[in-house]
C-alpha cells in the first residue's frame, strides 16, 4: 500500500438504511449528493437499490446523471436545485425529477419539459431553497394542476430535538400542504429521529446512512488506512513537525504516514486523536501537514506498515469534533487521492 486507502463497507451502509427505514412508517429514500457524501455515488447507490431504495436525491442535475447510471431506469432521482438554466437536456436524458424552487423555475420547467415529472420544494423557514408561503399561495393552483410527484421542505435544526424551530417548521409545512393530494417529504436523518409526525410519506436520510451523527446507532461505514513512509527515533527534547508544536518527553519512535490536510484530515484537527495499529491507539503528534501526519508509535512492539485513522472507535464525528466541524464535512473532504475499496 503506497497511497492512503478508503474502505467503504456497503453492508454497513445497507444496514444503516434498514435501521432508519425501520424507524419510520413512511417510505425511506436516500440522499446521495456530493458523490454520496464523498464515498462514491455509483457503488453506494447500487448497494442502496439492492437494499430496497426506490427514491434518490442529489444536489444538482450532473450528479443525477451519475446516479442514474448506477441505479438503472426504475428508481426516482430528484434534484434539490430544481430546474436551473441549462439543465433541461440532463433532466430529460436521465429522467431526473427537478424539485422546483421558484416561480422562475416553474415557468422554465413548464415551457421546456411540459410532460416531464417534477416536484415542489417549499421553504418552511430555513430561507435557503424553495418557495416561500407567499409564492406558494400564488402558484399552487397552477402547480397542482400539472400534478407534481412530490412536495418537500427541509428542517434547519433537526439535529437539536428540543429546538423550537422544529415544531415551527412542521406547522408551516402542514399549513402549506394539508389537504394537497401529493406525497410529502420533510425529514432527513435528524427529522426521522424527531418522530412520526415529521415523517409524512417519504423520509430522505443522508448522513445517517454513512455512519454520522445525529444517528447515534449508525454503524461506521468508512475506514481510512494510511501507509507508513518512514519511522525515526527522536531523543528527549527534540521536536516534530511545523512550528515545533510537539516535543519528545521520552525517547520516542515517530512514524510518518502518507496523508494530510489535502486528504481531508484537516490541519485544525491538531492533536487529540489517535492512529491505530491493529486496534492499539497511537497519538498523532505535531502539526498535520498537507501530505503527512506524524504519529508516536513508541509503545508498539511491532513496526507498523500502515496506521488506521478512521475505524469503529474513532469515527468521522470524533475527527470532526477535534477539527471544530461536523462529520458531514469530514466525509465530503476525504479527497480523490485515496484508493477506494468496497466491502460488499
Ligand atoms: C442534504 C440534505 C438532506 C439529507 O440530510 P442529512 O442530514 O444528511 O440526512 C435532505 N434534504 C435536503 C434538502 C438536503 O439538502
Amino acid at each position: 500500500m503506497s497511497t492512503a486507502r478508503l474502505t467503504i463497507n456497503l453492508h454497513a451502509l445497507a444496514r444503516n438504511w434498514r435501521a432508519l427505514d425501520a424507524k419510520s412508517a413512511a417510505e425511506t429514500g436516500a440522499v446521495v449528493k456530493a458523490d454520496a457524501y464523498g464515498l462514491g455515488a455509483g457503488p453506494v447507490s447500487d448497494a442502496l437499490v439492492e437494499a430496497g431504495v426506490r427514491k434518490f436525491f442529489v444536489a444538482v442535475a450532473e450528479e443525477g446523471a451519475a446516479v442514474r447510471e448506477a441505479v438503472g431506469s426504475g428508481p426516482m432521482i430528484a434534484v434539490f436545485s430544481g430546474h436551473m438554466e441549462g439543465d433541461t437536456d440532463l433532466l430529460r436524458q436521465h429522467s431526473l425529477v427537478p424539485l422546483i424552487n421558484s416561480a422562475e423555475q416553474l415557468l422554465r420547467h413548464f415551457e421546456a419539459l411540459p410532460d416531464h415529472p417534477f416536484g415542489i420544494q417549499l421553504d418552511s423557514g430555513m430561507n435557503r431553497l424553495g418557495m416561500e408561503p407567499a409564492d406558494w399561495a400564488e402558484l399552487r393552483d397552477k402547480a397542482l394542476s400539472r400534478k407534481p410527484v412530490l412536495i418537500t421542505s427541509h428542517l434547519a435544526c433537526a439535529d437539536e430535538p428540543d429546538h423550537a424551530m422544529n415544531a415551527k417548521q412542521l406547522s408551516v409545512f402542514k399549513a402549506m400542504t394539508d389537504g394537497v393530494k401529493v406525497p410529502r417529504s420533510l425529514a432527513a436523518t435528524g427529522g426521522i429521529l424527531l418522530g412520526r409526525e415529521y415523517h409524512f410519506d417519504l423520509c430522505r436520510p443522508g448522513i445517517g446512512l454513512y455512519g454520522g451523527m445525529p444517528f447515534d446507532e449508525a454503524r461506521p461505514v468508512v475506514k481510512v488506512d494510511l501507509p507508513v513512509i518512514q519511522i525515526r527515533d527522536v531523543a528527549v527534547g527534540e521536536t516534530v513537525g511545523y512550528g515545533n508544536t510537539w516535543t519528545a518527553r521520552r525517547p520516542s519512535r515517530i512514524a510518518t504516514v502518507a496523508a494530510g490536510y489535502a486528504d481531508g484530515l484537516h490541519r485544525a484537527i491538531g492533536g487529540g486523536i489517535d492512529a491505530f495499529a491493529s486496534g492499539q491507539p497511537c497519538p498523532v503528534v505535531g502539526r498535520i501537514s498537507m501530505d503527512l501526519i506524524t504519529v508516536d508509535v513508541t509503545d508498539l512492539t511491532k513496526t507498523p506498515t500502515s496506521l488506521r485513522i478512521l475505524n469503529g472507535h474513532q469515527t468521522v464525528d470524533d475527527l470532526a469534533e477535534a477539527a471544530g466541524t461536523i462529520g458531514y464535512e469530514i466525509l465530503t473532504s476525504l479527497g480523490s487521492r485515496y484508493s477506494r475499496g468496497y466491502v460488499e
